[in-house]
């Protein structure tokens, strides 16, 4: 698989000169069946290889025309309130991306074509690895030209009361997430993670989005999480203490690895992969697509690179490493 074949030769960078990436695309089409998380509408979604410099794109198979085409860009993102939903110019709305983001980004993906009858990505297991499998199932291919990144070159950094959100140059891409919730279920919980070498997949991909038992009537009074349930989120009790999966957690950091899970998916939306490191305390959608959309308004804070694979592989970028978890 082509996907094991650039894994191989990464790792042998030490015996060699650093090399461009090239961008990379699915070699065939993909589909998956599921609902919504808010809509709770069933949804068929199918990936399919796009060409070169076009990015990762929704396209609406329900709606006619040029409005049907959905870009995935932070510039695009409306409402945040419990997701990332992306609108387009003509108004036509695509939610709850970010899962899907994050896999395409976890797995290199620079250009996509994701085809969707209807307004919201579907949840499947409220993680990334669905998705995640979907793409592996597909295969990926490399393209001609080289992959474009960008390249953060000051410390930017958002806050909301006690939310922050920072991005700072480094090489490679990398994730600091700290949050602290009352919910003893989740309390503080802190993870570090340089996102190669199929850490993604390993330490990330699996991890599912959660809840509060006593916030489902209100979120679903305005209309969201109708389609949540134990089968696609981590549900934690009226108590704050019990976490009421029968299966249980599949990690004990289930939650903040989400969180991280959401931002790799969030700072996709910058357009192409991001070279520095993100720093994230009691961050959300919101607070992400805030960072991207400061770190755009300060054309001196970044530039557009290329990708070779020492940035990808530098020293500070080796096994995931986890600084706490709680
Ligand atoms: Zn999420």
């Amino acid at each position: 698989m082509t996907v094991d074949v650039i894994a191989t030769a990464a790792s042998n960078t030490e015996f060699s000169s650093a090399s461009t990436l090239r961008q990379r695309t699915l070699k065939t089409s993909i589909g998956c069946t599921g609902i919504g998380l808010h809509s709770g509408v069933k949804v068929t979604m199918t990936l399919h290889p796009a060409e070169p410099d076009t990015g990762i794109r929704f396209r609406r198979t329900d709606i006619p025309g040029q409005g049907a085409i959905v870009p995935a860009l932070w510039s695009n993102i409306g409402d945040t309130r419990m997701n990332s939903c992306l609108v387009n110019d003509a108004g036509v709305q695509v939610g709850t991306v970010e899962h899907l983001m994050s896999a395409l980004a976890g797995m290199g993906i620079d250009n996509c074509l994701i085809d969707i009858n209807g307004a919201e990505v579907p949840v499947m297991d409220g993680s990334a690895a669905p998705f995640l499998f979907l793409i592996e199932c597909a295969g990926v291919v490399e393209q001609a030209p080289a992959r474009r990144a960008i390249r953060v070159l000051k410390r930017i950094s958002v806050s909301d009361g006690d939310k922050t959100a920072t991005l700072t140059p480094s090489t490679g891409f990398s994730i600091h997430f700290e949050i602290d919730f009352a919910s003893k279920a989740i309390a503080q919980q802190e993870m570090f993670v340089a996102l190669d070498k199929g850490s993604f997949k390993a330490e990330v991909a699996r991890a599912r989005t959660f809840g509060f038992e006593q916030e489902v009537t209100m979120l679903r009074s305005a209309g969201l999480a109708r389609g949540g349930s134990l089968d696609n989120a981590v549900v934690i009790d009226s108590t704050g203490t019990k976490v009421l999966n029968d299966d249980g957690l599949r990690y004990v950091d289930e939650f903040v690895r989400h969180k991280v899970l959401d931002a790799v998916g969030d700072l996709y939306l910058a357009g192409a992969a991001i070279i520095g490191h993100f720093h994230g305390v009691r961050s959300g959608h919101a607070l992400n697509n805030a960072l991207l959309r400061a770190l755009f308004a300060d054309s001196s804070a970044w530039a557009w690179s290329t990708v070779s694979t020492a940035d990808a592989f530098a020293a500070d970028m080796t096994a995931p490493r986890m600084v706490v978890s709680g």
